[in-house]
């Protein structure tokens, strides 16, 4: 079985990206970067750019076509507004927010392999357990997870999640929840085990890094 990831949006989704994929990875999903050959086919996608949303829109209907023809599982996460996130329900077999990533198996699972017969039918069952409601309080757990890194030379490190201070024009208190720091030894354990691999470029990320 292989899977194809998409990360659209900042470098936070791309760094989010790598832990999807560590816990994809642990069901034996091989990585493909052909959209085509893959049995599970996923977007981490981001509300905040427009540009961002409008791929989304254009891979998913893409995506759906393939149906008509072949097995398939579609799923998105990432920064998604809860108005986005209704309308991407009806489109995509789940939807799940980060600080539920360690229930990707659950969900893969509940599903098993989609045939196209089936689509309708999974699609209406659809349980509530998979539908994300208000934005969760970040569980740190989600750092536990060793990231698969796209790089063997360059990689981010994230050091905090969310925000408190609800500017007007922003979603991540909205997408991300509020700000949640990582522990300073367990931003230099993972900088240290990099070092050690030999990485040359390394990325301290957050949404708001001032605490
Ligand atoms: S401080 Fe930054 S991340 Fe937080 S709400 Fe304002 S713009 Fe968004």
């Amino acid at each position: 079985m292989k899977y194809c990831l998409i990360p659209l949006g900042c470098q936070m989704n791309k760094s989010d990206s790598e832990r999807i994929s560590s816990v994809i990875e642990a069901m034996d999903y091989k990585y493909t970067d052909n959209e085509e050959e893959a049995d599970l086919l996923g977007i981490v996608a981001c509300s905040v750019r427009q540009r961002a949303i409008d791929r989304v829109y254009g891979r998913i209907a893409k995506w759906n076509r393939w149906k008509n023809k072949r097995s398939l599982l579609t799923f998105v996460s990432g920064c998604i507004l809860e108005e986005d996130e209704k309308k991407f329900l009806k489109l995509f077999d789940f939807v799940f927010r980060m600080t539920d990533i360690n229930k990707i198996p659950e969900i893969i699972n509940h599903y098993g392999v989609v045939i196209p017969a089936a689509i309708d039918l999974q699609k209406n069952s659809s349980s509530d357990i998979f539908i994300p409601s208000g934005v969760d309080n970040f569980d740190e757990g989600f750092w536990d997870i060793k990231p698969r890194y796209n790089s063997s030379f360059e990689a981010f490190i994230p050091i905090q999640n969310g925000c408190d201070k609800f500017c007007t024009y922003c979603a991540v208190p909205y997408t991300r929840g509020r700000e949640v720091s990582r522990s300073s030894d367990e931003i230099i354990n993972e900088l240290e085990s990099l070092v050690e691999a030999g990485y040359k470029s390394i990325t301290l990320l957050g949404q708001n890094v001032n605490s």
